[in-house]
């Protein structure tokens, strides 16, 4: 067993139901063992209760419960940064052409270890992950997750339409790929298995049958959903019987507790209502909203409905793996909507990225917060002596204080350590 001792902090409340203020936990001490928390308290409780366990100091900055990135696709790791582009001129041009890339199963292997080794500078141990339109490319990044112990869900992604044909696949193949892929993957280990239609656009009635009939093997659901103005009416236009787009995923199914859907910038009521009836959870990526002018994100009329709402990076439109910034990306959104807005405190930052993110996922009861029994993913975030950030921190009045000015000055730099189930992948700098 190990006693890690600092200020380590995390969110056992949800600040959008209750006192944001309340819904926040401070701690001295927490005792791990085989990778799972089994005591929380003050330093001197559990030094008194285990005096013969090592003590690991983290002394400086705070500790946090691993992030948890409801929306990034792992094919874009090398493709971020095509700024001045609307969505669908953006996956011609950069996404696309580098998702054809993985067909070479050694360029895929490379991009899913360079993909995870982001992930994990950036604090990130789970993560719902958009998938590559190859099958051998799926296996190279759940054996690579697998070999790093995160917490991830992924899938083939399936389109018979619209895109390059090199990405297509039939519904046919697509069921028995995915099923195949599902056989080897799902519930082993940390690893779950999404089915995943790139959106309604690229995928027809068919093929969204098979998604379907591949969720009745108990596994997750995700796409994308009312991101930018051009592609809704797109998808409108080629689904002429859908009240809305939601519609399109729920008149097969697609919309249940198990699904998530990234973005969700432009939608209606009826579709909040419906996402809310079926528990449904909805991805917030919001600095791919900034850098592909999709809109500002209106969190208030989702929390209104009682849609469960998370964080995404959405790499390779967002802005980096960095969760933190996303955090800080979704303040500044709700700033801007002025009345319409949501204001936002560290709180509810901090548990966005974290416990907000479990739930959407359904780990709730494994990660997410550092709750007696959970998994020990844990960040530290310590900023360099000297750094503009270690100076904040220093002159941080609280907690709270010290959360603000770590979501408005961190940066990968400044996680000094990781752990990913109790194991440290790094060691302290
Ligand atoms: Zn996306």
């Amino acid at each position: 067993m190990t006693l890690y001792a600092g200020t380590i902090v995390d969110t056992p409340g949800d600040p959008f139901t209750g006192d944001p203020g309340d819904a926040l936990a401070e701690v001295g001490a927490l005792l791990v063992r085989d990778g799972v928390i089994c005591a929380r308290g003050s330093v001197a409780a559990l030094r008194a209760e285990y005096p013969d366990e090592p003590v690991t100091r983290l002394d400086g900055g705070l500790l946090v419960p691993g992030f948890v990135d409801t929306h990034v696709h792992f094919p874009q790791i090398r493709a971020i940064g095509g700024l001045g582009m609307p969505l669908l001129d953006w996956l011609e041009r950069c996404a696309l052409p580098e998702e054809s890339k993985l067909a070479d199963r050694a360029y895929a292997r490379e991009v899913a270890s360079e993909f995870f080794d982001g992930l994990i500078a950036s604090g990130t141990t789970s993560a719902l992950v958009f998938g590559s339109h190859f099958v051998p490319a799926m296996d190279e990044l759940f054996a690579a997750a697998d070999h790093r112990g995160l917490n991830i869900t992924s899938g083939l992604v399936l389109s018979d339409r619209i895109l390059r044909p090199d990405l297509l696949n039939s519904p046919e193949t697509a069921l028995t790929d995915s099923a195949d892929l599902i056989l080897r993957w799902h519930d082993r280990g940390r690893l779950r298995y999404a089915v995943t239609p790139r959106f309604s656009l690229s995928a027809s009635d068919e093929m969204l049958d098979v998604c379907a009939q591949l969720l009745g093997k108990g596994v997750w659901f995700t796409s994308h959903i009312n991101e930018n103005v051009a592609e809704i009416a797109q998808v409108a236009g080629l689904f002429p019987g859908a009240r809305h787009y939601l519609d399109t995923y729920l008149r097969h199914g697609l919309v249940t507790e198990r699904s998530v859907l990234a973005h969700n910038v432009h939608p209606d009521d009826a579709e909040l209502a419906a996402l809310a009836e079926r528990g449904a959870s909805v991805s917030h990526c919001p600095t791919s909203n900034c850098a592909l002018g999709s809109g500002l994100f209106p969190l208030r009329r989702h929390i209104e409905h009682g849609v469960r709402v998370a964080l995404g990076s959405d790499v390779g439109a967002g802005a980096g793996l960095f969760l933190p910034k996303e955090a800080l990306q979704a303040y500044f959104i709700q700033q801007l909507l002025g009345p319409d807005g949501l204001p936002l405190t560290p709180a509810h930052l901090l548990y966005l990225m974290t416990r907000g993110g479990a739930r959407a996922l359904g780990l709730e009861d494994r990660i997410g917060d550092f709750a007696v029994g959970k998994d020990f993913d844990a960040v530290w975030l310590r900023p360099p002596a000297g750094s503009t950030l270690a100076v904040n921190l220093k002159h941080a009045c609280d907690t709270t204080d010290a959360l603000a000015r770590i979501f408005a000055l961190a940066t990968p730099a400044d996680v000094a350590s990781v752990w990913i189930r109790g194991v440290s992948d790094q060691a302290p700098r």
